[in-house]
């Protein structure tokens, strides 16, 4: 299939990778291959952009999760909360910590609703994970009351959200740590896997240093048992590169978003539109809506060339690795019933304004008649 508007914009984005290149053969002539200087170039300029004091670049967003349960002592016996509608890694990196994934419905904005939390925790809940879906920041302010309250732990699942923020707060500032993925689908992405933790603590950033490089004091000594999850040099290189258009990329994916917003508002009856709360910068990373006859919208928009897909049709308590954790369908009917309607369309930033305007002529052709 020769796709009219695609999902992925891998091609158009590194079209002109010479000033890229030519750094990677500057690191070729070093052979500083495992955490040379670029990796901390990155870091320090990832925390500025999060308002964080600290950032630590591992191999992938996964990891940004996992040693991030694993610096707060986080493991077996231990529950940990988080919603079903999100992708896949951020469950698999409690079940890998050893504790017990713990779900809690989704809101109708996709994100964790603050209000069921309480009602989820028990003596083992040790932490709590928002997750800022598609890019739309989770209700900080709630959860963070909720937090503590009952002296619960907070890690923001922040992969899909760089630069998203509350009241001007970035997310991956309001909980112990964040955690990022450089992913290449990612909107701020490297060639490779990567991940990066952010954080205010002096102490859990020390611990992080450690767990990411085999708990490594220096090349002689080992304080703890820790991991091999480094971010490559090779990766930093890159990532210094495209951090640097970051609000280039995020403007333009949130101008596209307003124009999709536009074209469909007179589809109310059809469509419902993305959250907009006020005060809270929305990046995009997926622009979600719900639509009714959801399937077969998806394969008209597909026949027409337009690569539109569903993130995700089947919620992670329906899957077959949570079986054990023993929920049934009806148990969490919002992310249920929007894992029915939702679809995403391409809002990325390498869209023209005519390719926007041939997706909101079709979907409305397919409403129309
Ligand atoms: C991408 C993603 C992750 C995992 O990141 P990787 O870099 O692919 O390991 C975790 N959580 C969410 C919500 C994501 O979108």
């Amino acid at each position: 299939m020769k796709w009219k508007v695609k999902f992925s914009y891998l091609q158009e984005q590194f079209a002109n990778p010479e000033p890229i290149f030519k750094d990677i053969r500057k690191l070729l002539k070093t052979g500083e291959f495992t955490l040379g200087p670029a990796v901390q170039q990155f870091e320090s300029k990832f925390a500025q952009v999060c308002q964080t004091k600290y950032a630590v670049g591992v191999n992938s967003g996964t990891d940004a999760l996992f040693l991030s349960l694993k610096a707060l002592g986080i493991g077996s016996g231990d529950e940990v909360i988080t919603m079903p509608n999100t992708f896949i890694a951020t469950v698999g990196a409690i079940a890998a910590s050893g504790a017990k994934p713990v779900f809690v419905d989704c809101n109708e904005e996709y994100v964790i609703n603050p209000d069921l939390i309480e009602r989820a925790i028990t003596p083992k809940t040790k932490a709590i994970i928002p997750v800022h879906y598609a890019g739309h920041p989770a209700e900080m302010g709630k959860i963070l009351e909720i937090a503590k309250k009952h002296q619960l732990l907070v890690v923001e699942d922040a992969c899909q959200a760089i630069s998203s923020s509350i009241d001007g707060k970035k997310t991956g500032s309001f909980g112990l740590t964040g955690a990022f993925s450089l992913h290449p689908l990612k909107n701020i992405n490297v060639w490779s896997d990567g991940g990066i933790i952010t954080t205010n603590s002096k102490e859990l950033y020390d611990k992080l240093i450690l767990l990411r490089n085999h708990g490594m004091a220096n090349r002689d000594e080992y304080e703890i048992f820790g991991y091999n999850s480094r971010l490559d040099t090779m990766q930093a290189v890159v990532g210094l590169h495209l951090i640097k258009d970051l609000e280039k990329i995020t403007n333009k994916r949130i101008e596209n978003a307003r124009m999709y917003d536009e074209g469909l508002s007179e589809l109310a009856d059809y469509v419902t539109m993305p959250p907009r709360r006020k005060n809270v910068r929305y990046v995009y990373h997926l622009y979600i809506i719900q639509v009714q006859r959801r399937d077969q919208l998806l394969a008209y928009l597909q026949e027409n060339g337009i690569e539109a897909k569903v993130h995700y049709p089947i919620p992670l308590h329906l899957q077959n690795c949570a079986k054990y954790l023993g929920y049934k369908r009806g148990d969490f009917p919002v992310a249920e019933e929007q894992a029915r309607n939702i679809i995403t369309l391409p809002a990325h930033q390498h869209i023209s304004k005519k390719q926007i305007e041939y997706v909101l002529d079709k979907i409305k052709k397919f409403y129309k008649n």
